[in-house]
């Protein structure tokens, strides 16, 4: 579902800036473009959250969500994150904007979107375990100075 939302604030200069933040969660058919023929994959989650930024209703730029920053050009100010590159903002700003796509994300996550999205991190946290498995059982044949291609002393014989 897509959602959108509105944060808007006084510059010091006397200038309205406002912020238009669009989160979109969709469940969309996975499909590999195959020399013609489309193999579907299934079913994939989607998220995008965008965060476009205007000043006096003239669009500025978008970023892809809202993180603190430690940019040079923050020091000796007390604004705590950039927006569309060029405007450092506030901690109330900053707190009112991550509020406000958080409310985005919530309203566009639909039950679908959160059955799919809890199979995929399954998922994927199972592969993660597979692999430091894998990986931890490679470091100790190595450490015991066994070969971790074939798990006994060949000394690299098993290679030829
Ligand atoms: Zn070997």
């Amino acid at each position: 579902m897509k959602t959108t939302k509105s944060v808007k604030w006084e510059l010091e200069n006397g200038l309205t800036a406002e912020c238009k933040i669009t989160v979109t969660r969709d469940v969309d058919d996975d499909i590999a473009y195959a020399d013609g023929a489309n193999i579907d994959l299934g079913k994939k989650t989607y998220e995008s959250i965008d965060v476009a930024t205007y000043i006096d209703g003239k669009y500025i730029n978008t970023d892809n969500n809202l993180e603190l920053s430690d940019d040079k050009r923050l020091i000796n100010t007390d604004a705590v994150a950039i927006l569309a590159n060029k405007i450092g903002i506030k901690i109330d700003t900053y707190t009112a904007i991550k509020k406000a796509i958080e409310e985005a994300i919530a309203e566009a996550t639909t039950p679908e979107y959160t059955a799919l999205k809890t199979i995929e991190d399954a998922k994927k946290d199972a592969e993660k375990r597979a692999y430091n498995i894998a990986t931890e059982r490679h470091n100790n044949l190595l450490k015991q100075g066994l070969c971790p291609k074939c798990g006994t002393f060949c000394y690299g014989d098993c290679e030829s």
